[in-house]
């Protein structure tokens, strides 16, 4: 185990500060840089040493699929942004939001979620946890009578993202964590869209946050990763310590270590991120091409008010329907010289996306009408290339599709 030669981190630090200081450990070699523990295993001084520790009554490493010492200055440095006691880093943002829920529910349960969730996280709601018993409610996530009616019954967890993925939809989070408290329900936020420098979802209510590092923590599209956040308890300490360590849904240690060097930059580059999204969305919303113009950040977004109450910044994404249907937006897709192809979010290189046809592919027509995924419906996720080579390149690829 790294001797812990580094000053210990001050809560009181503001978080540029956390994220480049918190969960530092120094080995014997006083290295600058945090070590990566490249080991799945440790080594013990003799057998009573190992008896003491699988008897807990030593805290030590024992077992990367536990814990590993560059996965957890990870996991200490993302709790002291976030203002939470523990958390528990995952191979993926999926495996962390399948711990999280799989951990906590069982045969009989109720979980209710919004409509407006990503893809995969809609599957576990709606096909896996089913197969186990549990009754998923599904609802509109910006109608609060919705989610009140839903709540009207004992429920044991919500399960929502807050802007959604891919159409913005902001859910009032204080309101929504007070009925689902009022349930009995645990409230947890996949805060993925928002990350954890524009959205505090334990400040507005929620008990726990759910992450795909994969996404603006790295931030630079290289590895995968997911971190699941909350406060000492029952569930934090037991019941997902526990599932997480006898399934396996382990961080390795070089991804950890990729990702707390992408905290390291994470809150300037959320900063560019936002200036550079909010100059492309200004400029979209100008085109007669584009019908729609989706951005937290604008005055036309239905909920712009609540999001602006609720977020510190605008955000890094935007979604634009562009007019004339598949065959315009497919053609305005193929133009762009600069901006990518591609599904990934968060990254520094500008990528687009066409759901209809990729991400919400699978669900049935009527259900993507109804989540506002029309067939002219892209997602922008915008990067830190300079934001006028991005306009440029949105404006030459639109006025080429606008030609036909
Ligand atoms: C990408 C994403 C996930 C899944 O994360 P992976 O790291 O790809 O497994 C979950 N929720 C949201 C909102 C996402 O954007």
């Amino acid at each position: 185990m790294a001797k812990d030669t580094a000053p210990p981190a001050n809560p009181n630090w503001r978080p540029a500060t956390k994220l480049i200081r918190g969960g530092l450990k120094r080995s014997q070699f006083q290295e600058t840089s945090e070590a990566i523990f490249a080991t799945s295993g440790y080594v013990y001084e003799n057998a009573e040493d190992a008896e003491s520790a699988f008897k807990g009554e030593k805290q030590r490493y024992i077992y990367s699929r536990f814990s590993n010492p560059t996965v957890a200055m990870f996991e200490e440095r993302l709790a002291l942004l976030e203002g939470a006691d523990l958390c528990r880093a995952t191979a993926s943002g999926m495996s962390a939001v399948f711990a999280a829920l799989a951990s906590f529910v069982k045969a009989g349960d109720r979980v209710v979620g919004p409509r407006a969730l990503f893809g995969s996280c809609l599957y576990i709601l709606t096909d896996i946890l089913p197969r186990y018993g549990v009754e998923t409610v599904i609802v509109d996530g910006t109608d609060l009578d919705q989610w009140e009616k839903a709540l009207s019954k004992p429920t044991k967890a919500i399960f929502l993202e807050t802007p959604s993925n891919p159409t913005l939809e902001v859910v009032d989070l204080p309101k929504v964590a007070e009925m689902a408290h009022a349930a009995g329900a645990m409230v947890m936020v996949d805060n993925v869209f928002a990350s954890p420098i524009l959205q505090k979802p334990l400040e507005l209510g929620a008990d726990v946050v759910v992450y795909s590092a994969t996404k603006h923590i790295d931030g630079q599209g290289r590895v995968l990763g997911g971190a699941i956040l909350g406060s000492h308890g029952d569930y934090m300490d037991e019941q997902l310590r526990m599932f997480v360590r006898h399934t396996g849904p382990s961080l390795s240690p070089f991804n950890a270590w990729v990702l707390l060097k992408g905290l390291e930059t994470l809150e300037l580059r959320i900063e560019r991120h936002c200036k550079n999204a909010t100059i492309a969305a200004n400029f979209l919303e100008s085109r007669k091409d584009i019908s729609r113009t989706l951005y937290p950040g604008l005055k036309s977004h239905p909920q712009h008010n609540l999001a602006m109450k609720q977020m510190s910044g605008p955000g890094t994404i935007i979604a634009f329907e562009v007019a004339g249907g598949k065959a315009a937006t497919f053609r305005f897709l193929n133009a762009l010289k600069m901006i990518d192809v591609s599904n990934n979010l968060g990254d520094a290189k500008s990528l687009i996306n066409h759901p209809a046809t990729t991400t919400h592919q699978r669900l049935p027509e009527a259900d993507r009408a109804k989540l506002g995924i029309s067939d002219g419906l892209v997602r922008l996720s915008v990067g830190l290339e300079d934001a006028a080579d991005i306009v440029d390149d949105l404006a030459q690829a639109l006025d080429i599709a606008a030609r036909g």
